[in-house]
């Protein structure tokens, strides 16, 4: 990777995002000793201005941030890391550094949740019941949540359409994860209608 270090003080700016939900996380510098150290790695090491050394983000707390990869912008002057996080990645204990919700994103990390149910069987959850119950039952599922959010928009309170739609999509995700599909695919299908 071509990274342009000149600009400032042999830093560049680095943003850390999380792999699985898109949050920014927090942002970093490096110089170009704690980019080979965090490549050769494959664990985050800022150049800390403050302490005016490399910096492994993790070192004492043992949150350590997993690069799980590296993309420059289009100048070669900011990274863009994208990561599994061991634990908060702010040291106030916030899982970000900017205190921003999950909001959206936490359907993506629902998704990744139900993967992981499925991957790593936990008895008694339930999402490993319906998966036991098998496709036929996830997908008519998928039919009595989408009706019950139907009766909720026409005929009752807004608490009960969240609740119902947030069924639906939850009963939704698991189906997907039934037929091996995910969300990106879902996505991808809605931008390319919109482009038309
Ligand atoms: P850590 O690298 O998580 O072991 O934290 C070591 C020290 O680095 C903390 O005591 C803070 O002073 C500082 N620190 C940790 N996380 C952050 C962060 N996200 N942003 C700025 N400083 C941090
Ligand atoms: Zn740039
Ligand atoms: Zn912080
Ligand atoms: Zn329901």
């Amino acid at each position: 990777m071509n990274i342009d270090f000149n600009k400032t003080d042999g830093l560049v700016p680095v943003i850390i995002q999380d792999e699985q939900t898109l949050e920014v996380l927090m942002l970093g510098y490096m110089n170009r000793e704690a980019y080979d150290k965090t490549v050769q790695q494959n664990i985050v090491t800022f150049f800390s201005r403050s302490k005016n050394r490399l910096w492994t983000k993790g070192e004492t707390s043992q949150n350590y941030l997993h690069v799980k990869s590296i993309d420059i912008d289009c100048d070669n002057d900011t990274l863009l890391i994208k990561v599994k996080a061991d634990g908060p990645t702010c040291h106030t204990g916030s899982r970000n550094c900017f205190k921003t919700a999950y909001n959206q994103n936490f359907i993506l990390a629902l998704e990744h949740i139900i993967a992981d149910r499925y991957e790593n069987p936990q008895e008694g959850s339930y999402v490993d019941k319906l998966r036991k119950k098998g496709l036929n039952k996830i997908a008519q599922k998928v039919g009595e949540e989408g009706v019950e959010t139907v009766i909720a928009a026409l005929a009752e309170t807004e608490t009960d359409l969240i609740n119902e739609s947030s069924d639906l999509v939850f009963h939704l995700l698991v189906l997907l994860r039934e037929k091996g599909l995910n969300l990106e695919q879902i996505a991808k299908n809605l931008e390319e209608r919109h482009k038309k």
